[in-house]
Formats: structure tokens, C-alpha cells, sequence
């Protein structure tokens, strides 16, 4: 079973290699949530620690989930926090998934080859649930 540590290791790891210019403004912490079926990652700015929490899918601790689908959560996530979500401050888009603004950002990152697995892979993982 993957536990909070991997998670951290393969953020730091898309953060060092794909999102080297976005800059920490305040502490980020990675964690398995509970599990769910249709969301598989979110991120959310906790007021009171002053922290950027991503939650990922629970279900994903179980090792017949590929790295892969890891990896696209936790760099979506990023995504989200390289374009202002959540944090309180200017944001550059009000609607985070409007015209596919992730995706666009995933693939000018780099990160194509996350993107095409995840399309791929998630029909299969809607029909066997
Ligand atoms: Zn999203």
C-alpha cells in the first residue's frame, strides 16, 4: 500500500522537474483522502493552518492504480495552485476547467504523455466500476 510519503515524493518530483517556476507561497501538504469512485484529487486553501491541502483519491493507496494516474492527479492539482487556485490573491482565471485550461497547461508542461494515459486508462476504469 502507497502511504502520505510517496505522495510528497512524486510531488516534489513533478515539482522539481515540470513546475520549476512556480514558487511556494505557503506550505503544501499531500494526503490520501477517503476513497471515491469520480474525484480523484482536490485542492483547497485551510485558513486556520494557513496551508494548501491535496487530498487524493483513497483508492489509489492500492497498487493496481499505476504511478501514472497518480502523477496526473497530483500535477493537476498543481496546476490549479501554478494558476492561482486556491490560494487567496489574484487569480488568473476565475473557472478553473473552463475551456480545458488544465489540460492545455499539463501539455505545454511537458506532460502529454500523462494526459493521454490518463484518457485512456479512465474507460476502463468507468466500466469496471
Ligand atoms: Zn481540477
Amino acid at each position: 500500500m502507497r502511504d502520505n510519503s510517496y505522495l510528497k515524493n512524486r510531488l516534489y518530483f513533478l515539482w522539481r522537474n515540470y513546475f520549476p517556476d512556480v514558487l511556494a507561497k505557503e506550505p503544501i501538504e499531500i494526503r490520501f483522502g477517503r476513497k471515491a469512485k469520480y474525484r480523484f484529487g482536490s485542492i483547497r486553501y485551510c485558513h486556520a493552518s494557513k496551508k494548501v491541502h491535496i487530498t487524493v483519491n483513497g483508492r489509489f493507496q492500492d497498487e493496481k492504480y499505476p504511478t501514472e494516474i497518480i502523477d496526473h492527479t497530483v500535477a493537476h492539482e498543481m496546476v490549479h495552485y501554478a494558476q492561482g487556485f486556491p490560494t487567496p490573491g489574484p487569480r488568473l482565471s476565475r473557472y478553473p476547467h473552463r475551456g480545458g485550461v488544465v489540460n492545455r497547461e499539463l501539455k505545454e508542461r511537458h506532460l502529454h504523455h500523462l494526459v493521454y494515459f490518463y484518457d485512456s486508462w479512465v474507460k476502463g476504469y468507468i466500466n469496471s466500476l
